[in-house]
């Protein structure tokens, strides 16, 4: 993601993030223009759906676009066709810590 100085209107870097949300994330940015050196915080925040999740997560409700065709997307959930299929990215395994069992 590039963001422009909002001083100089140079581009700039992103030298961290944290969420804040599932949906806004702070930014740490510094302009890239030796001239200018101005440095900043930036919040982005996903506001709108523009193309629907495959792997939604429930807690996270973002409005539709209009554009989205709803009665087809919803004829089409409805439908009796499913299809056996393995993501090739499965979900991170994020081990515990403190278990004694686990690997090394
Ligand atoms: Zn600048």
């Amino acid at each position: 993601m590039r963001l422009r100085c909002p001083h100089c209107n140079s581009v700039s870097a992103i030298l961290t993030s944290e969420a804040v949300s599932s949906t806004v994330t702070r930014h740490y940015v510094v302009c890239k223009n030796i001239n200018c050196g101005h440095s900043w915080r930036a919040t982005t925040e996903a506001d709108i759906t523009l193309s629907p999740s495959a792997i939604p997560n429930a807690t996270v409700v973002l409005p539709l676009s209009a554009h989205i065709r709803r009665d087809v997307i919803m004829a089409q959930l409805r439908g009796p066709t499913t299809s056996e299929y393995e993501p090739r990215r499965p979900q991170p395994y994020t081990r515990d810590l403190f278990a004694t069992d686990g690997p090394s």
